[in-house]
């Protein structure tokens, strides 16, 4: 089995398509190495041996410590340095490489190879004791904690962990020394700190920080696989739903040194501008500094360019400016990393002394705006085609434009309570909590939390997850925050250091200001502002932004599915057009019902005692329903308009307190006693499997014979003045044809009535809604009669389940714990079981009418994997309530060039 692929001036085993063998890291290094990119030499250890090590109790392959020797004998000869010479020392970075990136969440060595053998050599050859020294104790401090505690399995007490207790040893040599800072230790000072680190290590851990190169790399080979299982991989990879079996890669590589002196950088960039969209080369850098500098957020990065300058860093030095050579070699790089991949890159890279080294490339992560904005452009500047573009944007980051914004007046008046970085737009607004367990704990209490944090670390992703917006008082817009919540799409700003947090006492000052753990504020993540208090929360602007309107426009040209909306009003009617819907597909009548005006005619009807009674009660509504329904109708201009009759149990109309029993007997002119007597006699024990429904057509006709006398009169008015209309009547909650028929015959002699009395003629159909296994069942016998199905996919979960959907929220959450479910299945269809109905409905439908109309309106009509599952089998249109339809056209057009 080849193991090993090996990479390095300009030749390389793998490339960018192997990523699920070499990992994203791994491919590309590969790629770039290829591409005669500056990469220094190194060997991919792939997937497959993380997937061998796991399965065989942590052992490698019998082979693999060859193929590593082999692949670092040609990376010694690239670099003219051997692994473990004392007189040219060749150091490694071990680091890790998922399929999909994961920032942070596994484990990285750097430095490996320096041992009391190879150290005088480096100082000899760098003329730079202060510098071997700081890479070393870097490596016994990332080694320590990474392989000798991490993989090792120990997990100390919070505060204890070895790294926490060598960076306790480090601050007190500062300030018994009176440094402020890292750059104020000389070589001796270093040198003094390792031993001290060494000594604490064998006192902690019990064994002694090895000094043997190769233990050193194969100690760190076997952590980063460990890491693959650590705690904090696993929750990423539930949140991210990333399968365990993928494994991870291991990517050894040259060391090469951002740190050794003036002339030495390290820094960040994205070929785009990833907040915004913007083709500007964007990014951090920070002089005579380590990779991981930069992410950590110890130090303030410096704008890479001119572009990237902000009100707030203008003053610092660009790498534009002080390197202006080594910069326009990276723009170029930049330039061909883009041509080459056909996106936005996000790129690390690493300057010895004047030379340009690249360590990573991969498809950047970028908010909503900004994949749009990216896709858009990328499409106009023909590197992409539509479809590409398409397929490029998730329907999340569609739905982060729809997102929220602070309302912009009530902004301008709240005074700022700190500035940070803008790093994930947007706004929120929330209780402010300290840490990651306690945002989970307000969360699940159903409360909005901001997380705020000195800077985060993969340990808080849990937190950050459940929390409206993420605030951190150190870090760059690189940093672990902003890359984070810039994926998730959240609001966040970082870098904000004006805070100063106390743990403790849960609160933080600003200024002479202090927010305490629960106090309210806001936070506009697109401008870096902080708010005490609540501020409005807005709608979002989605027809401002032109990219998104020419990407929501290619959408259209290629879905072939139809979206409608979910709306029971006019105005709903008009949102839902404005967002492109093309009918409605659910009009739920219900409200119309509980009007003050109109529920005591329903409460009469409830309880009257013969049928004339009755109609005279329902009659009554007749002219409400009908404005309701010319409302909607006229709304949509001759767009289809499927209307439900009346669905809820009727209880819910007479759910009466003593003084309204007492207004009802009065109305009626009968006793308390009887009207009691009545809704006594109505209660059921099981309201949705009881009288709602066809079941109150079928017992109370009247109510059938209004609503279709109202939609029909409307329908006939309108289009005696001109404007078209399309009803469709929807039966709900039919389990057999007979009700079925029942029902149609009903609303068919109400409209011939009609168009004999008012001899307007106009078009309609009658159909029903699935939402019952039985009537899946017997779809055939149901559309004998019917013209359309509308799958109710809420109450079809409901009853294939058994979850009843009020109160799944009991157990939701352990069944999701407990990996019973994958997802809630009335947010996301069950394609296996509830989708089997779905499926066989659809079939046994169209063998009786091949042209029967099949939409659904559950809620599951806006969901993008529902969507997709509603396009491969064949339904007509989706639809979903207003602010969805964006996501469902898009989803659409998803589904269909996947296909
Ligand atoms: C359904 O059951 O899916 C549906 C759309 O109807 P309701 O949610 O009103 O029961
Ligand atoms: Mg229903």
């Amino acid at each position: 089995m080849k193991s090993v692929y090996y990479f390095g001036d300009r030749e390389a085993d793998g490339a960018a398509e192997m990523k699920n063998l070499l990992g994203g890291k791994g491919a590309n290094l590969a790629e770039m190495t290829n591409l005669g990119i500056p990469v220094p030499p190194g060997l991919t250890i792939t997937t497959e041996v993380c997937t061998y090590y796991y399965d065989n109790s942590n052992n490698f392959p019998d082979d693999l410590e060859n193929q590593v020797k082999d692949a670092i004998g040609k990376i010694e000869s690239v670099m003219g340095k051997a692994f473990g010479d004392p007189k040219h020392p060749l150091l490694l970075s071990v680091r890790s490489g998922a399929r999909m990136s994961m920032p942070g969440m596994m484990e990285t060595v750097l430095n490996v190879g320096l041992t009391s053998k190879t150290i005088p050599g480096l100082i000899e050859k760098t003329n730079n004791p202060r510098f071997v020294y700081d890479a070393y104790r870097r490596l016994i401090m990332m080694y320590s904690d990474v392989v000798m505690e991490k993989a090792a399995g120990l997990e100390p007490k919070e505060g204890l962990g070895i790294r926490h207790q060598l960076e306790t040893i480090l601050d007190d040599y500062k300030t018994k020394n009176g440094y402020k800072s890292d750059i104020d230790l000389s070589g001796d000072d270093w040198q003094k700190v390792a031993n001290d680190f060494k000594i604490r290590i064998k006192d902690v851990l019990g064994s002694e920080f090895p000094d043997d190169h190769y233990e050193q790399l194969w100690g760190g080979i076997k952590a980063v696989f460990q890491s693959w299982n650590g705690k904090r991989a696993i929750s990423y990879r539930k949140i991210e739903n990333i399968p365990e079996e993928w494994g991870t890669a291991v990517n050894v590589q040259a060391m090469v040194f951002g740190n050794t002196g003036d002339q030495s950088a390290t820094g960040v960039a994205f070929t785009r501008n990833p907040a915004t969209g913007q083709n500007n080369f964007y990014g951090e850098w920070l002089q005579n500094a380590q990779g991981e500098d930069v992410v950590a957020g110890i130090r303030t990065p410096q704008p890479l360019n001119q572009s990237t300058k902000t009100e707030e860093s203008k003053h610092l030095e660009s790498l534009e400016e002080f390197l202006p050579d080594v910069y326009n070699k990276l723009d170029l790089i930049r330039q061909k990393l883009e041509q080459h991949y056909n996106d936005m890159q996000d790129i690390e890279f690493t300057i010895e002394e004047g030379r340009l080294w690249m360590l990573q490339t991969r498809t950047g992560k970028r908010t909503g705006p900004a994949a749009i904005k990216m896709a858009v452009d990328m499409v106009d500047e023909k590197m992409i085609s539509k479809k590409d573009a398409i397929m490029r944007v998730t329907p999340d980051q569609i739905d982060e434009l729809l997102h929220p914004k602070l309302h912009i007046e009530d902004e301008e008046k709240t005074t700022i309570l700190a500035r940070g970085l803008p790093a994930g737009p947007g706004g929120g607004v929330g209780q402010v909590v300290f840490s990651a367990d306690d945002a989970e704990k307000w969360h699940k209490d159903g409360k909005s939390i901001i997380l705020v944090r000195e800077e985060t670390s993969p340990e808080d992703v849990h937190g950050m997850h459940v929390s409206e917006a993420i605030l951190t008082a150190k870090g760059g817009m690189t940093s672990h925050a902003a890359l984070v919540a810039r994926g998730w799409g959240k609001c966040c700003i970082v870098g904000c250091a004006s805070l100063n947090i106390d743990f403790v006492k849960k609160e933080m000052t600003v200024d002479n200001q202090t927010v305490k753990e629960g106090d309210w504020i806001s936070m506009n993540g697109s401008k870096g502002t902080i708010y005490l208090g609540k501020i409005k929360l807005e709608p979002a602007d989605p027809e401002s932004n032109s990219s998104y309107k020419k990407l929501m426009s290619w959408s259209d040209e290629f879905r072939t599915l139809k979206i409608r909306t979910n709306a029971d009003s006019p105005e709903d009617a008009q949102q839902a057009i404005e967002f492109g819907a093309q009918g409605i597909g659910l009009c739920r009548t219900e409200h119309m019902f509980f009007d003050p005006t109109r529920i005591i005619e329903m409460r009469k009807m409830i309880l009257a005692e013969d049928s004339s009674k009755r109609r005279e009660a329902v009659m009554n509504l007749l002219p409400f329903q009908r404005e309701d329904f010319k409302g909607i109708l006229k709304a949509m201009e001759g767009m289809p308009v499927t209307i439900r009759l009346l669905d809820p149990p009727l209880h819910e109309f007479i759910t009466l307190d003593k003084s309204q029993v007492e207004e009802l007997a009065d109305e009626l002119g009968v006793s308390i006693n009887k009207v009691n007597n009545r809704i006594n006699s109505l209660h059921e024990l099981n309201p949705m499997l009881g009288h709602r429904g066809c079941r109150l057509g079928v017992a109370y006709p009247e109510i059938t014979e209004m609503q279709a006398r109202a939609i029909f009169e409307a329908s006939a008015e309108l289009t005696k003045s001109g404007i078209s209309v399309m009803p469709e009547v929807m039966i709900p909650l039919v389990g057999t044809a007979t009700e079925f028929d029942h029902q149609e015959m009903l609303v068919r002699d109400v409209a011939n009535s009609v168009i004999n009395e008012t001899g307007v003629q106009f078009d309609y159909l009658v159909g029903t809604m699935i939402e019952l296994p039985r009537a899946c069942l017997t779809a055939n016998e149901i559309a004998q009669k019917a013209e359309f199905f509308s799958f109710g996919t809420n109450d079809l979960t409901q009853t294939t389940y058994g979850f009843s959907r009020d109160d799944i929220g009991g157990f939701l959450p352990d069944y999701l714990d407990k990996n019973i479910l994958s997802h809630d299945p009335f947010q996301s269809l069950d394609i296996s079981g509830v989708g089997q109905l779905v499926s066989l409905a659809v079939n046994k439908g169209k063998e009786v009418k091949k042209d029967l109309k099949i939409g659904i309106c559950g809620e599951h009509g806006g969901d993008p994997n529902s969507i997709h599952f509603c396009y491969q089998n064949g339904l007509d249109y989706v639809s979903c309530s207003p602010f969805r339809v964006p996501i469902a056209r898009f989803s659409a057009a998803q589904a269909a060039l996947n296909n």
